[in-house]
């Protein structure tokens, strides 16, 4: 089986058709979502219902959980504010239901998902140091562990109690029976590692592999949508620089 995971579409439809494309080039045959559906683009209610019916599970993320009423706007910056306010009064009665229902983890006996940290995960802590990587290693049982939530895409290994960034896209674990990872998938909709281009992985389950996938959209597209519906100009401009 190759199971997609993506996370942090921020209903940018122009990002989500063209990482579906490359899933189907890719053969993927389950797709997994972490969340962060809404909040930021112009397509909220597209991207829920291409992510409701293509995907296997849905995690909530806490953009999901604010434009749905269950979270304030108390944590968000003024720019996400407006997006999300925007958003909130765009989705559909059956959308916000759907959003709304999600769970905060799922766990399988090969991997564990979760939008945000291992631990706690209602309270949307970032990992964004090894410290903090090795910390959430203690939270989940299975060998590999995806999350979102910080949009940016990195591969952390577990090997024998160190901890240490896995360089490189790519992760094969046939037979390192000591090997754990924490991967963040990095996001479809609004990439901010300085690569504007969309960030998903694959867990080929056969060949036991990990592989990042970076995919080109048509970010002009989804810009000129923004600019119409009168998003800040931040939140338009990061998505030409990936930041
Ligand atoms: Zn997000």
């Amino acid at each position: 089986m190759r199971l997609a995971f993506i996370s942090d579409i921020h209903a940018n439809l122009e990002a989500l058709e063209a990482v579906l494309e490359d899933m189907e080039r890719q053969k993927t045959d389950e797709v997994y979502c972490l969340g962060d559906v809404v909040g930021y683009g112009a397509n909220p209610n597209e991207c829920t219902e291409i992510i409701s019916k293509l995907c296997a599970n849905v995690l909530l993320g806490n953009h999901d959980a604010v434009a749905t009423g269950i979270l304030t706007t108390k944590h968000f910056n003024v720019h996400a504010r407006v997006a999300i306010e925007w958003t909130a009064e765009q989705l559909t009665p059956e959308n916000k239901n759907f959003l709304s229902a999600r769970s905060l983890s799922r766990a399988t006996d090969l991997f564990t998902m979760v939008h945000a940290t291992p631990y706690e995960p209602g309270m949307w802590y970032y990992i964004t140091s090894l410290e903090e990587a090795a910390f959430n290693f203690q939270f989940f049982g299975t060998k590999v562990c995806f999350v979102g939530h910080t949009h940016i895409p990195m591969i952390i290994a577990m090997d024998d109690e160190e901890v240490f960034v896995h360089q490189g896209k790519q992760v094969f674990f046939k037979g390192r029976d000591n090997l754990r990872l924490l991967i963040n998938i990095g996001s479809v909709g609004q990439p901010r590692d300085r690569n504007p281009e969309s960030s998903y992985g694959i867990l080929d389950t056969v060949e036991e592999t990990f592989t990042l996938r970076r995919v080109p959209y048509n970010i002009t597209g989804a810009q000129n949508k923004m600019k119409k519906i009168k998003m800040p100009e931040f939140l338009i401009n990061r998505l030409t620089e990936g930041r």
